[in-house]
């Protein structure tokens, strides 16, 4: 047994019954054993590989689209330039490397990255030595001023609750104790309003994942953007409106019981694009566009190809092999979408300016 499920077991054993979000967020960030908290999971040596880690076109291509909105609402003097979620920092310095071609753009920029984990904070330090960045612990820490920011697979990382419908309400989806096992189960019926009304179109049996923090974060993002200006790009795997139960647990690349190693498994759901979408109000949403669209859009097969000049054998092989994994619809092109909120003056973002996909 983790010293992880020895806490949560006990903590279920005083206090009865968690929902799934207290579940996730202890496994993720417990301050001790979190999953996040202790280790960097990126890459072939952890449990998961994410588009910045796996080519660096991804975040050439998010760098000139954010340089480009930055252009189109007349290059403001000074802008906060934030990831949340950053990872290793790769995608970062990714963007920060290809934004040195955009005069005016980097001396522009107060570089601000909102990281819950220690360790992938040290990591971030590293990989952007050189640049003057900032930590926070939440958005809602970024200083004033427009806010262009970029999130890349961070709101799959937050907390969900599962709901099913019943006849006189719903029961929620908790995590107890069976046997001497975690294990799910459901909550009494309650009769909730609010679920009644968002869900209308449900039937009865069927389940709805709602993840609050994700509707919080998106609408402060938004609210940062109406009043100062700026844009946001959200890209990660989900799909429009509740994906049912799409909680999962990843280990080594491979999926595992989302109970069984409680802070030794990075525990996601699928985002809802339909709620981040509802949570930007007034401000203009582009999107969801699928990945594979918008990068090719943004020009990434031209990218792919004078890199491709450079290189030979394995090199190349492993080139073509990137461009396909973030674009192909049988491997990210699909799943994971994007997502922008801009101003409704701005012009139409690039990519997002052909209604067509
Ligand atoms: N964007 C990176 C990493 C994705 S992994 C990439 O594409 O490679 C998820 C990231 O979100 C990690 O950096 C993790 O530590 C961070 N994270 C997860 N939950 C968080 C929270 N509640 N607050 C801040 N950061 C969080």
């Amino acid at each position: 047994m983790t010293a992880l499920e020895e806490i949560i077991k006990a903590r279920i054993a005083r206090l009865g019954p968690m929902s799934l979000a207290e579940y996730m967020t202890t496994c993720l960030l417990h301050p001790e054993y979190g999953y996040y908290t202790t280790r960097d999971p990126l890459g072939a040596a952890g449990d998961f590989t994410t588009a910045p880690e796996i080519s660096q076109m991804f975040g050439e291509m998010l760098g000139l689209w954010l340089a480009q909105c930055w252009q189109d609402q007349g290059c403001p003097s000074h802008f906060v330039l934030a990831e949340p979620g950053p990872g290793r920092g790769t995608l970062m310095a990714d963007i920060l490397r290809v934004a040195r071609n955009i005069p005016g753009f980097l001396e522009a920029a107060e570089i601000w990255l909102i990281e819950a984990s220690p360790t992938l904070t040290k990591a971030q330090r590293t990989a952007l030595r050189g640049h003057d960045i900032h930590h926070a612990a939440q958005i809602t820490d970024l200083p004033q001023g427009p806010l262009f920011l970029v999130a890349n697979e961070f709101f799959d990382a937050l907390p969900v609750r599962q709901f099913i419908r019943t006849e006189q309400g719903w029961r929620e989806r908790m995590v107890g104790i069976e046997q001497g096992r975690l294990a799910f189960g459901l909550s009494p019926e309650t009769p909730l309003d609010t679920l009644d009304a968002a869900y209308a179109g449900t039937s009865i049996g069927e389940m709805v994942e709602i993840c609050i923090p994700a509707q919080e974060v998106a609408g402060e993002i938004a609210r940062r953007i109406r009043d100062n200006g700026g844009a946001a790009l959200i890209i990660d795997y989900g799909s429009y409106g509740t994906a049912g139960d799409s909680f999962q647990a990843v280990r080594e690349h491979r999926k595992v019981g989302a109970l069984e190693t409680p802070g030794k498994a990075d525990l996601t759901a699928h985002v809802d694009f339909a709620a981040l979408a509802r949570a930007a109000g007034d401000l203009r949403v582009n999107g969801p566009l699928p990945q594979g669209v918008f990068l090719e859009r943004l020009g990434i097969t031209a990218r792919a190809q004078t890199l491709a000049r450079g290189l030979s054998g394995p090199a190349l092989e492993s080139h073509i092999a990137a461009h396909r994994r973030l674009t192909h619809p049988d491997e990210m092109g699909s799943l994971f979408k994007a997502l922008a909120f801009t101003p409704t003056k701005a012009p139409i973002p690039a990519g997002f300016d052909q209604d067509d996909a």
